[in-house]
């Protein structure tokens, strides 16, 4: 594989780390982002892990596996760290049961498949913006370094 090859892979797989996050934010599931940072960040158990947030160890086993697929191992972690005061900072389309986005009554439970099927344009926005907040912030820090 060259270079450029390696380059666009490396893009695509970061596009579809900050989309899966985005989407749990968005979903209003900071409890399972935190949960999901305490064990594959901070390499907490995920039985202490999920007890913690309130969320099945099942789930955030299924949950971590999931976004584990959309790239290496490395690069997640890398990304989740740095990237984790942008995804904390967005705003949940669904709350209360609403979605602000369409103006519809969806469960909460449902806000995940919800957005993911009928909102696809606001991860990708919500996504970019984050990447383009880490991009940002990287070029800001070498500055310092620099100086
Ligand atoms: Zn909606």
């Amino acid at each position: 594989m060259n270079a450029a090859d390696q380059r666009a892979r490396l893009a695509k797989e970061r596009r579809a780390v900050l989309e899966y996050l985005a989407l749990k934010a968005l979903a209003n599931k900071k409890n399972v982002l935190q949960a999901l940072y305490e064990y594959l960040v901070l390499n907490t158990s995920p039985s202490e892990a999920a007890k913690k947030y309130g969320i099945n160890k099942t789930q955030l086993k299924s949950t971590a596996y999931q976004l584990m697929s959309k790239g290496r191992p490395a690069l997640v972690v890398k990304l989740m760290k740095l990237a984790w005061p942008y995804i904390m900072e967005i705003e949940p389309l669904v709350e209360n049961n609403y979605c602000k986005a369409c103006n519809s009554v969806i469960h909460t439970n449902h806000a995940e498949p919800h957005i993911a099927v009928r909102h696809q344009d606001i991860i990708q926005k919500t996504a970019l913006e984050v990447e383009r907040k880490l991009k940002e912030a990287i070029k800001a820090k070498k500055q310092v370094v620099r100086a």
